[in-house]
């Protein structure tokens, strides 16, 4: 079955500047030596490359309906107000340059723990929002340590920050690192209460295992998998309207492969070579060095990137981000197959889902740093118990609406 093209509508563009955090999560994709710094990991040149080289792209992956520019990975409020009005101009030239449809929903993030003396913190908020204008929304990512959630005196002051951050920025979106040592201090319904008892609508969850981290993130994948189905099935079940962001990047994989939902699986190579291309010209990331990543979103965002055991597509200084892509391609593709080549993916019905959807990242980093595997029906990870879910349940509408026999 050939992979229906779908081409995206939204550019999602993040770009690594700054590692420093004071925070120590355990799911972190960086490590604890990379967040000890108190300046920006980018340089001011690699940061002026890599702005005009994403505003060459985005203009010729018009028309497009949303722009989102994310400054990331750790947080910018130790490095400053000076530097996150710097990132915002950047951004909106960046969105500009794209002219996407819808502007509303067209923003700059940047990431951020929150973590500091409030009145401090709260300050420099003000005096962010005071100089950034209205053109183009500005929106703090807050990433939550879940060994937190229980701590009564952070929560209050915690609580006050987000109050004030989405009182000036108008939204203000919550993440978090899942670990080991994280679900086993926050579960999925303290995780929905945290979220709406501070103004949170959406929470992002990140799982992505690291050649580092993999003892942290893939040593209990039966309790990984349960976690996140039960939290799946809050969000679905509209508990506290909190919604998530790994059900619909599974739904809409699953929809683009399987046209007929006739219970054929998609074939591998066609979503490797029609949907993945299209993913990765429309999802990118740069690092702080300036190489270029391709940006999958299976639990949150997971990339190509050297701490994953993958390859980058090369330095933006190089070639244009569309060249660097078409040449990149082949290789790739090739990694991607050679991942579900192996093992359970090999026979798998749902390989093709986890190429369109980056879980092949955490397949390849169980298998290099031999943790994890195991998973239901041997999957070496979380995802055949998700995809299995959805799946099954999108198939399940269908038939209801007499769409498949
Ligand atoms: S669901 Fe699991 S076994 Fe199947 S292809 Fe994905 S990672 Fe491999």
């Amino acid at each position: 079955m050939k992979a229906v093209q779908k081409r995206a509508a939204e550019l999602q563009i993040q770009i690594d500047d700054v590692y420093a955090c004071l925070g120590q999560c355990a799911g972190c994709v960086l490590a604890a030596d990379e967040r000890r710094v108190s300046n920006p990991d980018m340089s001011p040149a690699i940061l002026d490359l890599s702005v005009s080289r994403l505003k060459e792209h985005a203009a010729a992956m018009a028309p497009l309906k949303r722009v989102n520019v994310t400054f990331g990975i750790a947080d910018h409020i130790l490095i400053g107000a000076d530097y996150i009005v710097d990132l915002h101009r950047r951004g909106s030239e960046i969105i500009k340059a794209g002219n996407p449809e819808d502007r509303q929903h067209s923003a700059v993030f940047f990431t951020t723990s929150l973590v500091g003396k409030p009145s401090k913190v709260i300050a420099m908020m003000q005096d962010i929002r005071s100089r950034i204008g209205d053109e183009v929304q500005l929106i703090p990512l807050v990433v939550l340590d879940g060994r937190w959630i229980e701590e009564a005196k952070f929560g209050l002051l915690w609580k006050e920050m987000v109050l004030e951050a989405k009182a000036l920025f108008g939204k203000v979106d919550l993440s978090t690192n899942l670990s080991v040592d994280s679900i086993n201090v926050m579960s999925p319904v303290q995780l929905v209460k945290f979220a709406k008892d501070n103004g949170f609508d959406e929470v992002t969850i990140n799982w992505a295992p690291t050649l580092l981290n993999a003892p942290k993130t893939l040593s209990e994948n039966a309790k990984m998998a349960k976690w996140l189905l039960e939290f799946d099935a809050l969000a679905q079940a509209g508990v506290e309207q909190i919604t998530t962001s790994f059900r619909p990047v599974i739904e809409r994989t699953i929809d683009a492969l399987m046209c007929t939902y006739d219970g054929t699986p998609p074939s591998l190579m066609s979503t490797v070579t029609d949907l993945v291309p299209e993913t990765i010209l429309k999802s990118i990331e740069i690092d702080h060095l300036g190489h270029l990543l391709p940006k999958f979103e299976a639990i949150g965002d997971i990339t190509h990137a050297d701490r994953h055991g993958m390859q980058n597509l090369g330095h933006i200084a190089e070639a244009p981000i569309a060249t660097l892509i078409d040449q990149a391609m082949p290789k790739v593709a090739r990694k991607i197959a050679a991942i579900h080549a192996k093992g359970s993916c090999a026979t798998c019905k749902y390989s093709a889902v986890c190429a369109g959807t980056g879980f092949h990242i955490a397949t390849n980093v169980a298998r290099l740093s031999g943790v994890g595997l195991g998973g239901q029906g041997n999957c070496p990870h979380v995802a055949f118990g998700l995809i299995d879910r959805i799946a099954e349940e999108m198939m399940a509408r269908h038939q209801e609406r007499g769409l498949v026999a």
